[in-house]
């Protein structure tokens, strides 16, 4: 039988796991790990908090709190964590732990009795992304302050660590990053990109075993923090690669593998409108984040810094309309054109719209990073005075704090956007073609159907070329 290859090189079914070597397994066994990370960014967040508060209303560009949140790792996130490591912040990630530390009475053992906290379950017409999408489409309504002002970057960290906080003493486990964190949405749409997972080895082994520790939990490790069943889950979505399954799991059936970018994007699992409007919406914030922050429009950058109550209100309308509106209605005339070219009456138009969204990941996470090189190139360097002198208080910690601004590589900046840009339109359309082939269940439907969302996604990338290099 011919295998599934990516571009003709990479077998889709193919998968090397890196856990069969002894010192990573040990590592993800050990109770110390995650827990030194996470250790190791609270320390970091206190000083960006602190920062962030003592820096207040001052300009941002020389203030910790923004340089480390907006500079390091919003590009980290964007260039290796994601697109390679999935959701490997949420294992690191420090906002939720006071919520799951108030749970389990522990910080380091196994607490084996019933979790503390109301332990209450979500409610099940909340069970997916809409209130992440709202979230975290309404927290770039204050991006033009996020980047320039310290206090609010403080005041955005430290809500989201204080209603991560209370919901974990209300909700179950980690009700907070499944269904509300802001930044939790987009890690789990794009790590389905990602170029690792973690997944159960031998299915037949968790069928024999009866006792499901890696979700109910035992001496070693907790049950299933993120609410998965982990022997059978089938995309990275909602893994938070807590590593607590390697721990309880008692045959080492628990796997972290390398494997081909976007073997999620086919798998047909809790795919849904949620999922759908997140990559629109992701879409839309990078459009309007690249035109407010490195275009040419000065008048459009005074909008977002709300230098005018109107401006402000004219950009919060035009993107809200332009993200949940006027991008998915354009995807839908596509789709139903799509529909139309394929003759096929039996697919329902839901179910083409929804399926071929899945398209736009890898060009959503083609242009974020293509806009991140825009963000890193041009500013990296403050990093290193910051570094030195976190609060401004004129400390030189490292020596580093007198050097000057320094732009690196900005002449190739064009060429890194575009060349991103492609490269991604490129997996785009090569899962595209196989989602036609998923939707639709002949091959020349497939074809035909394919035609208007190749286009639309073509138009897409030319549009990103257009802004991103003119
Ligand atoms: S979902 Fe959010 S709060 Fe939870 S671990 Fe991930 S980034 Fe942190
Ligand atoms: S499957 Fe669950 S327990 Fe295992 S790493 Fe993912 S979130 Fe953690």
């Amino acid at each position: 039988m011919s295998k599934d290859k990516l571009f003709g090189l990479v077998d889709l079914d193919w998968r090397f796991e890196l856990t069969k070597f002894r010192p990573v397994r040990a590592l993800f066994k050990s109770r110390w790990f995650p827990l030194l990370p996470i250790l190791f960014n609270l320390f970091i967040f206190v000083i960006i908090l602190l920062a962030g508060f003592l820096g207040g209303y001052s300009a941002g560009n020389y203030n910790f709190g923004i340089m480390i949140v907006w500079i390091l790792w919003w590009v980290m996130l964007m260039f290796v964590l994601v697109p390679v490591l999935s959701r490997a912040w949420c294992l690191m990630c420090p906002f939720p732990i006071f919520g799951e530390w108030a749970q389990r009475g522990a910080l380091f053992g196994v607490n084996m009795g019933k979790l503390g906290g109301l332990n209450l379950k979500w409610p099940k017409a909340l069970k997916n992304m809409w209130i992440m999408n709202v979230f975290f489409l309404v927290t770039t309504f204050f991006s033009g302050f996020f980047t320039v002002r310290p206090l609010a970057t403080f005041i955005l960290l430290g809500l989201i660590i204080l209603i991560a906080f209370i919901m974990g003493l209300i909700f179950e486990k980690r009700s907070f990053c499944l269904y509300v964190c802001p930044v939790s949405g987009f890690q789990g749409l794009y790590s389905q990109f990602a170029t690792t997972e973690i997944r159960s080895k031998d299915p037949q082994v968790c069928k024999e075993h009866k006792l499901k520790t890696c979700y109910l939990g035992n001496e070693k490790g907790y049950g299933c923090p993120w609410l998965l069943a982990p022997f059978s889950f089938r995309k990275n979505t909602y893994c938070g690669m807590c590593l607590e399954c390697f721990k309880s799991c008692p045959y080492d059936n628990m796997a972290f593998n390398l494997r081909p970018p976007g073997a999620d994007l086919l798998v047909d699992d809790k795919r849904g409108l949620d999922e759908a409007w997140k990559s629109f919406i992701m879409l839309g914030i990078a459009m309007v984040f690249f035109l407010s922050m490195q275009g040419p429009w000065g008048v459009l950058k005074d909008m977002v810094r709300a230098s005018t109550l109107r401006g402000y209100l004219t950009f919060i309308t035009f993107h809200t309309v332009l993200c949940l509106l006027v991008i998915p209605g354009i995807f839908f005339v596509f789709s139903y054109l799509s529909k139309v070219f394929s003759g096929n009456k039996e697919v329902s138009l839901k179910k083409l719209f929804i399926n071929f969204s899945y398209t736009l990941i890898p060009i959503g996470l083609g242009a974020w990073i293509a806009f991140s090189f825009g963000i890193v190139l041009p500013n990296g360097s403050y990093i290193l005075h910051i570094l030195s002198d976190p609060f401004s208080w004129g400390w030189n910690l490292f020596g580093t704090k007198n050097v000057p601004w320094t732009p690196v590589f900005t002449h190739s900046l064009g060429y890194l956007q575009g060349i991103t840009l492609l490269v991604f339109y490129l997996f785009s359309l090569a899962y595209g073609f196989r989602l036609s082939k998923q939707t639709f269940p002949g091959l020349q439907e497939a074809k035909r159907g394919w035609i208007p969302i190749f286009t639309f996604l073509t138009l897409t990338t030319l549009l990103f070329l257009w802004l991103y290099i003119g």
